[in-house]
């Protein structure tokens, strides 16, 4: 089976109007390969600015634009929240869901993932599931337990057929911004738990969803994990901030 690559930039909150323009003009400089994907994802205000710099630029049509976070409710008083619909008419496709920093620092539960992934879906937008350990976890062998514990209620609430449209990244929360990589053995040997945990409900459907592995990605390792079986891609955090180191890693995928 073969699956299209993603690489998705998760630019967290940093870049600037500066950086949309500094990154849209250097990808506009480099050939993509036909089946891959990259998808930007700068904070709510730049969302606009990336997809109309993006729409003048001489830029690959496998471009796209992806957001940090989103509501799971459509309209309300809930200060401070983003809608699907709102996303929608800015033409965003992608949107990050469940990252670790949502997890642990705004207290989001498996269960509130799982409502924003139904949101996204019911809008039409392609979420980009975050799944992970933290390096405890790891080391009292509850990778496994944890990584169930946070795909079944989405499965639940949205039923394994529809996700045929998640992108689901595999992040272990220790490797997130520390520089210490998941070696490409495990990562590919977590990867394929998880493809083999969605299996167990729909075979056909595991082999279409794109695994993404993210954790300290960079120019220099990225082509061994993305040469990985079950690894599609990578959801990328410094790394995507610098031109030429994120323009590699898309190269490479
Ligand atoms: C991330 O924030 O999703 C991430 C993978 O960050 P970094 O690449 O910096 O580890």
């Amino acid at each position: 089976m073969t699956r299209r690559a993603i690489v998705a930039a998760n630019w967290k909150m940093n870049g600037n109007s500066a950086l949309v323009n500094t990154m849209v003009t250097g990808l506009s400089d480099i050939k993509l390969a036909e089946n891959v994907d990259v998808v930007i994802c700068p904070s709510f205000p730049y969302l606009s600015e990336l997809k109309s710099e993006l729409s003048k630029a001489n830029v690959a049509t496998n471009l796209f634009v992806g957001s940090q976070n989103v509501s799971e409710h459509d309209s309300g008083a809930f200060t401070g929240e983003v809608s699907t619909n709102m996303l929608k008419e800015l033409s965003v496709n992608y949107v990050i869901v469940g990252h670790s920093e949502r997890r642990s620092l705004y207290k989001e539960t498996s269960t509130q993932v799982a409502h924003k992934v139904n949101a996204a879906l019911n809008a039409g937008l392609t979420p980009i599931l975050c799944i992970g350990e933290s390096e405890s976890e790891r080391a009292t062998e509850q990778t496994e337990t944890v990584l169930a514990s946070q795909l079944q209620p989405v499965i639940d609430e949205v039923g394994i057929e529809k996700f045929v449209d998640v992108v689901i990244a595999y992040e272990p929360v220790w490797a997130i911004g520390t520089g210490k990589t998941a070696s490409s053995e495990m990562a590919q040997e977590t990867h394929q738990f998880i493809r083999q945990f969605l299996a167990q409900n729909n075979e056909l459907v595991a082999a279409k969803v794109p695994l993404l592995y993210g954790g300290s990605v960079n120019a220099t390792n990225c082509e061994e994990l993305f040469a990985q079986a079950d690894i599609d891609g990578g959801l990328i955090g410094g790394a995507s901030l610098k031109v030429e180191q994120f323009s590699s890693i898309c190269l490479a995928a």
